[in-house]
């Protein structure tokens, strides 16, 4: 059967096509220039015609996908702003416009369409709550919507991004609610925490993204708050397989579904870099034994019996990220 994947050029989605494509997958992908076509089909030119590129220059325009969704089974719809520092235009109404596109085309033209997985994040549903506080599915961002409505414009950035996702999964769940009854597809959203993991999309290649990860040992942070909790993380190789297993599990359906290997201090990441194999020179050992302060973090462990999804550990997924960044084309 035939997937389309939106974004198909972003650092999450290279790693779904090429697992739907190792899983025998025809894959339409969506992308915004002709370069950015030709790279993915370079890099999966092994898998000849099983991939199709469309060039959409620009998603939010209406009617952007109606003809990509026609002919295919699934939808992973992964293209979003990923911009921290944006504003409200550049963020937030892309965001669900292109959710609500893909959505209308899919209502108009996904005559063979079983299901659509909408690509969200945990920044949805995390807003602040007291130390230890565990999130779950029932949980909103009510937090990033407040503050977008007291403060317009001059919100922090990062919140345009929160309410970015926050607004688009919700979208997405009010059209579904209103056409569910005229619809032979089923509506899911993926939600995940900080992504590690290796790296070969082609901003990456080109030096033009870099790894949040891998910056964070290059600072030589050496503190005490090195035990803060930072956040919850997962690979990126789970993300995907995640992804994939949204539209192939039957239990899914209609599911809010929370992929998160755990919660983390940087500390962790070098205390796991330390036990690396085979051993890595040159990571920096951070503050040993820093105590650690209590987590809040997303609970995946509905997620994890529906999917059956296993992990990457820290150790293996912090040290592929810094293998990807020494030697870049080695994943
Ligand atoms: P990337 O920035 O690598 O990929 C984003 C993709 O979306 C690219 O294909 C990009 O196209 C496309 N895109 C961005 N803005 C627009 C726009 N205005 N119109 C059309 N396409 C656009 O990000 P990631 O792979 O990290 O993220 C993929 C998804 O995962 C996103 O939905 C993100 O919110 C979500 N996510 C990511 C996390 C992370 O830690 N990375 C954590 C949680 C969720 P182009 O290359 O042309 O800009």
């Amino acid at each position: 059967s035939k997937v389309l994947v939106t974004g198909a050029n972003g650092f999450i989605a290279v790693w779904i096509v090429r697992f739907l494509l190792e899983q025998g997958y025809a894959v339409r992908g969506t992308v915004r220039t002709d370069s950015k076509a030709k790279y993915l089909k370079e890099r999966f030119a092994q898998h000849g015609s099983k991939l199709e590129v469309l060039v959409i220059p620009d998603m939010t325009a209406k009617g952007a996908f109606d003809e990509s969704v026609k002919d295919v089974q699934g939808i992973l719809h992964t293209a979003a702003p990923v911009i921290t520092n944006g504003t409200y235009e550049t963020v937030v109404t892309p965001s669900v416009d292109m959710t609500e596109n893909i959505l209308l085309s899919a209502l108009k033209y996904g005559n063979e369409l079983r299901r659509i997985t909408v690509t969200s994040s945990v920044v949805t549903l995390m807003q602040p709550h007291e130390p230890g506080y565990t999130f779950t599915d029932k949980d909103w961002n009510e937090y990033a919507l407040q503050e977008l409505k007291d403060k317009g414009d001059k919100a922090a950035p990062h919140i345009f991004y929160f309410a970015s996702k926050t607004l688009a999964e919700r979208a997405a769940w009010k059209f579904y609610e209103e056409h569910k009854a005229e619809v032979k597809w089923d509506l899911e959203t993926i939600l995940f925490p900080y992504v590690f993991g290796p790296k070969f999309h082609e901003e990456y290649s080109n030096g033009k993204a870099q790894s949040f990860l891998y910056s964070h040992l290059e600072q030589q942070k050496l503190a005490d708050t090195l035990g803060d909790a930072a956040g919850a993380w997962a690979d990126v190789r789970d993300v995907a397989l995640g992804h994939i297993l949204s539209l192939q599990k039957e239990g899914a359906a209609g599911k809010r579904l929370i992929i998160s290997a755990g919660g983390f201090a940087w500390q962790d990441v070098y205390d796991a870099l330390a036990t690396a194999q085979p051993k890595l020179e040159g990571i920096p050992k951070g503050t040993p034994g820093v105590p650690r302060k209590a987590f809040s973090i997303p609970d995946a462990s509905k997620t994890n019996e529906l999917l059956g999804m296993t992990y990457h550990s820290l150790a293996e997924s912090a040290r592929d990220t810094v293998l990807s960044v020494r030697s870049p084309g080695s994943f």
